[in-house]
């Protein structure tokens, strides 16, 4: 591991400065329960760490007014556990729960979370001890490398969003129900505060996979925030994986409905663990609006968000695993009165 300095700035704007000053090599760091991990793998170096954890006010929990406002620094467990989430925002909160385990969760920020990397076995496993370039080529480490998860292991890889450069799945639970809410990233950099909606926060791999994120160098993630919504109410994030606990998703749903007796007014729907970025399924939304919704409806529906998946070698299970998710969410999410 490389030598690093360490900074302990007490405002954003003290992080943002204290990035600028540092330049190329600054990293933030906030629980380090993903940063630290590849540090330990060789395929993060930084020589300057920002930590983040230490600032002020950053972990604000808001409910109150026109949106749910979660400060960067509020713990996934926090966010959880807090009452008026799992209450009137379940797909939240169960996305956060099913995340990880409860060491993790007490550690890891909701706003780092949305910037976790991808656990592709080749970008994970791949880089040496002196150089992130490595044993297997990925064009997310070391761009223009190749990925040799085409053709290679392909289990875990997405059958959606993917390229020729590039099939890692995006591995977060929370981003995917954040998708589905058309939450909201704010950011400050050196050029002030923006927000960010989360449908364009996630970059597609295209022929630029190490370009994960609308994050320009030294932005710093103060919040994420939701609108509200009466469907929240209505609402579940549906995971599967591997073990029951500590794992993450083959194939997730997360699924907000408003409904009118038994037919669909609108609905919202993002999937996970099977596409490069937090997938919304705009076309299954819209194939749901104003029909009466059945299992059979459901099932029809959610294959549809597939016709355009290209899956590998192993992974074709996840277009029929994916399918039967958000069938069984949208299930779910209805009988939630
Ligand atoms: C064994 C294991 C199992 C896991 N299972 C799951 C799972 O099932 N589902 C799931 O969703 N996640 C899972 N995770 C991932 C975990 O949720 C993330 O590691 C965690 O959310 C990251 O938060 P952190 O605060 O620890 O981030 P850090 O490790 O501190 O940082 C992560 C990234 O964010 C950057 N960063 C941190 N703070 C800021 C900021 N304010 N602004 C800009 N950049 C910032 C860092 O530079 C780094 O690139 C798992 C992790 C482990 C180790």
């Amino acid at each position: 591991m490389q030598p690093f300095t360490y900074l302990t700035p007490g405002s954003a704007e003290e992080a943002v400065a204290a990035y600028a000053e540092a330049g190329e090599g600054a990293v933030f760091v906030a629980g380090g329960t993903n940063l630290y991990d590849l540090m330990k793998l060789g395929i993060a170096r930084p020589s300057h760490l920002i930590d983040v954890t230490g600032i002020e006010g950053l972990d604000t929990i808001s409910t109150e007014g026109e949106e749910l406002r979660f400060g960067a620094n509020a713990k996934m467990s926090a966010v959880a556990a807090h009452d008026h989430v799992a209450g009137q925002y379940p797909v939240l909160s169960e996305s956060l729960w099913k995340a990880a385990a409860p060491q993790l969760r007490n550690m890891a920020t909701v706003g780092a979370n949305l910037l976790q990397r991808t656990r592709c076995l080749y970008f994970r496993n791949g880089a040496g001890s002196v150089s992130t370039v490595g044993v297997y080529p990925c064009n997310k480490r070391a761009p223009g490398s190749g990925c040799a998860a085409i053709g290679g292991l392909d289990r875990g890889q997405a059958v959606l969003g993917t390229s020729e450069a590039c099939t890692a799945v995006s591995p977060g639970d929370w981003p995917v129900a954040l998708t589905a809410l058309d939450a909201s990233v704010e950011v400050l950099g050196r050029d002030g505060a923006r927000r960010i909606p989360i449908t364009e926060f996630y970059r597609l791999p295209g022929s630029t996979p190490d370009v994960e994120f609308a994050l320009a160098p030294g932005e710093i993630v103060t919040a994420v925030t939701v609108p509200r919504t009466e469907a929240g109410r209505r609402s579940t994030y549906h995971k599967l994986r591997d073990r029951a606990s500590y794992a993450f998703a083959l194939a997730s749903a997360a699924v907000a409905l408003e409904m009118e007796g038994e037919t669909v007014r609108r609905a919202r729907i993002a999937l996970g663990g099977v596409a490069t970025v937090p997938w919304r399924a705009s076309g299954v939304e819209a194939a749901l609006a104003g029909r009466r919704l059945s299992r059979d409806l459901a099932l029809e529906a959610a294959r549809g968000a597939f016709a355009e998946a290209r899956p590998g070698r192993q992974n074709g299970f996840k277009i029929d695993l994916g399918a039967q998710t958000l069938a069984d969410a949208l299930m779910i999410a209805m009988d939630r009165a």
